[in-house]
């Protein structure tokens, strides 16, 4: 079987087969056979009904004896219900939420579920158990007791991926080529590519399956390390504008600011001043949690270009966050004798930079003059969104990029927007308030130096961080209007933008942002000014309504996370997460960041929907973790793979997450993927590492 050529190829699909493994993303057979088992079941564990007892995590295996949907009424919720039995006994299963459950399981199936038993008077059950159905010949496990289990989505069963599997697997050719060397596998101990392959979709032991996982997570930290440092090898062969400076005006300027720097921030901007002298690229990532200051270290390097007579390009996720942006370098620069022209270029158009008369205003130009004055380096700083690099804007001669929260942008995005006129590679400040922890750092920032900013400014207080009930929702809002007669200002952050389609049950439950924001006016907050921000308003919408919350004539935001990412203002203290289950820890922090900005007391107010008790251990890591850092070390900890669904936006797998649990894994990677570099930085000596990077590069995906 090629493996490269496509599943349909290979196997017959139907039409519905075909769309479900599209939308898995398996394509090729080789993605196929990459595809891997979620879970096992280990079926020589296998118990019967009658000797299951309270609180057993295990899978029982049955014929569906009855199947119902039913609605309890009180909360709305749907509520499917089956009934299992074996020769032993019987056992009822029950899903909340989940109505297409009864639809798929009929009388007579045979199903293994999984899940947590539990017994009362009615008898046994287990609630919101994974189920597969069965066959019985599959069910005594074909001479193997353990069954491989894979995630499925309607159109492809496990069962369908364990037979396509298996043929792929009986077809691979006696020796496949193995990209890690040799020496490698052996000094830790990791079995061949053919045997994790065969040992990760077949195993005999649970063992070798672990063996095989870890094989495969080592190669995929190890490959993503390689590729990074072979980028940054590659960077560096680059030549860039060195910036010279002088040491005394560099200070004067950082006494202009209307603030004292902070030690932290003191030494970032000495380490980039230094790497900037020099001919060769900065390849700089600055991490700090919300409200450390990376805005002033960023404006402290334009400074140092800007006064070489250079120009900047300053990249930012969104537009709200570039006009803001925009503002605020207009701010710090303000102090200076000659103000430089800032351009603020927009995929909506919207091009502006400070008049002549009134430096704190802007004035609207068009984009083509913009894009020549950017051209002939009569606009020294210009600052976008990605559409810097879309729009092929030209600089004269660029010698610095910023990229501000630049997790938000692609590693290809990142890397287009290198080169000026004369072949030159700027210098590169990324910077971002993702804490993530230090495994995942050193894997995927591995072509970055690294800088913290691990001090937030002097008389910041610590936020007051409360998980709150239901019945207590009143008091909530009496401190959102105890804070607002102080003078201060709200954001009320729900889950959705608009009311949910009634089809889609689970969505009920979830806040949106237009109709809380009229209840609230309606109900609570009648004398209150309150405003609304989403991701699907138009750039102008948002301006305004980001510019009135500024100036404090809207007194409650209610807004999407979009305010997540960066947004900056110092009046408001505090912040109320609807549905905060259904944000990540890391970002449940970036948002309470948002009223971290002034010397008030902050408060972040958490409401969650659900009450299990894993959501509230979880929350509850929100009000004991002393920074963004250590709550992603618990989230890392606490998630258990696959559910590890952020992932993806890092670019690495499920499997590539559990290595990242495994701090000694990723160091190992790091000094292999070191070495061979070294050894060979164009790896000519390592034609399948080579062959494997090349094409890693283009599965990487952020996003
Ligand atoms: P972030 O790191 O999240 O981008 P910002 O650069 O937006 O943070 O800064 C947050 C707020 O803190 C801003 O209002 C800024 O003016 C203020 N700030 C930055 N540095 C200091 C400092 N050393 N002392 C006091 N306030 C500061
Ligand atoms: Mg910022």
């Amino acid at each position: 079987m090629d493996l490269n050529s496509s599943i349909e190829k290979n196997f017959r699909l139907s039409p519905r087969q075909k769309s479900a493994l599209d939308k898995l993303g398996l394509k090729t057979t080789k993605d196929l056979l990459f595809y891997f088992p979620s879970r096992y079941e280990n079926f020589s564990e296998r118990k019967n009904i009658a000797s299951l007892a309270e609180g057993d995590k295990t899978t029982v295996f049955g014929e569906v004896l009855e199947a119902s949907l039913g609605k309890t009424w009180k909360k709305r919720m749907s509520i499917s219900e089956i009934t299992v039995g074996d020769n032993t006994g019987i056992i009822k299963a029950v899903w909340f939420h989940q109505p297409y459950m009864a639809k798929m399981l009929n009388v007579g199936d045979k199903v293994a579920l999984t899940g947590k038993i539990s017994r009362n008077k009615s008898g046994l059950s287990i609630s919101n158990p994974n189920f597969e159905k069965i066959s019985a010949y599959e069910a005594l496990g074909e001479g193997s007791v353990i069954l491989p289990v894979y995630s499925e989505t309607s159109g492809i069963t496990s069962r369908w991926l364990r037979f396509a599997i298996q043929r792929i697997l009986n077809s691979l050719e006696e020796n496949i080529a193995d990209p890690i060397p040799k020496e490698i596998l052996k000094k830790y101990h990791l079995p061949s590519l053919k045997s994790s392959l065969i040992f990760i979709h077949k195993p005999q032991k649970l063992k070798d399956a672990e063996a095989a996982r870890k094989r495969l997570a080592f190669e995929e930290i190890f490959f993503i390390q390689l590729a990074r440092l072979s980028q940054r090898q590659e960077r560096e062969k680059h030549h860039s504008l060195k910036i010279n400076f002088d040491q005394e005006e560099l200070g004067k300027f950082l006494s202009s600011f209307p603030f004292e720097l902070t030690g932290a921030q003191k030494k970032v901007i000495s380490a980039v001043a230094g790497d900037m002298q020099k001919s060769s690229p900065m390849s700089r990532l600055l991490e700090g949690d919300v409200g450390s200051g990376k805005t002033a270290v960023a404006i402290a390097a334009v400074y140092l270009a800007i006064s070489a007579g250079y120009q900047v390009a300053y990249m930012a996720p969104t537009e709200i966050l570039a006009g803001q942006h925009f503002q605020s370098f207009i701010e710090y620069f303000s102090e200076l004798r000659l103000t430089p022209k800032i351009g603020l270029i927009t995929s909506s158009g919207c091009q502006k930079f400070p008049s002549k008369v009134n430096p704190s205003e802007a004035t609207k130009i068009s984009r083509a003059q913009l894009l020549k004055w950017v051209e002939n380096g009569e606009i020294p700083i210009l600052i976008g969104t990605h559409s810097l690099i879309q729009d092929k804007v030209k600089l004269k001669n660029l010698a610095l990029v910023i990229i501000d929260e630049q997790h938000r942008f692609g590693a290809r995005q990142r890397a287009s927007l290198v080169t000026d006129k004369s072949g030159d590679v700027p210098h590169l400040l990324s910077m971002t308030a993702t804490p993530i922890p230090r495994t995942l750092a050193l894997t995927i920032y591995g072509d970055l130096d690294l800088s913290l900013l691990d001090e937030l400014p002097a008389g910041r207080k610590s936020p007051i961080t409360k998980i709150i009930s239901p019945e207590e929702r009143g008091t909530a809002y009496a401190m959102i209007r105890e804070e607002i007669n102080k003078g201060r200002q709200a954001y009320i952050i729900c889950p959705r933008i608009d009311e949910p389609d009634p089809e889609k049950e689970m969505a009920l439950l979830a806040k949106s942002v237009k109709e809380e924001a009229k209840k609230l006016k309606k109900e609570i907050f009648q004398e209150m000014e309150i405003g609304i921000l989403h991701g699907k308003m138009t750039p102008q919408e948002k301006e305004e309504a980001l510019l009135k919350f500024k100036d404090n004539k809207i007194n409650i935001l209610v807004a999407t996370s979009v305010v997540e990412v960066g947004i900056n203002v110092p009046n408001a203290t505090i912040i109320i997460i609807e549905g905060a289950e259904r944000f990540g820890l890391a970002q449940l922090h970036q948002l309470r960041g948002r009223v971290i900005r002034s010397s008030h007391q902050p408060y972040c107010l958490v409401f969650a929907e659900s009450k299990s008790q894993k959501t509230t251990e979880r929350l509850k890591a929100l009000t004991s973790a002393k920074n963004g850092f250590e709550l992603a070390e618990y989230d890392l900890k606490i998630r258990g793979a696959g559910e590890l669904g952020g992932g993806k936006q890092w670019g690495v797998s499920d499997i590539g997450m559990e290595a990242l649990k495994n701090i000694k894994m990723v160091e190992a990677a790091r000094t292999e993927s070191q070495k061979i570099i070294a050894e060979s930085p164009d790896l000519k000596k390592y034609p399948l590492l080579l062959a494997k990077i090349a094409n890693n590069g283009k599965q990487i995906h952020f996003e």
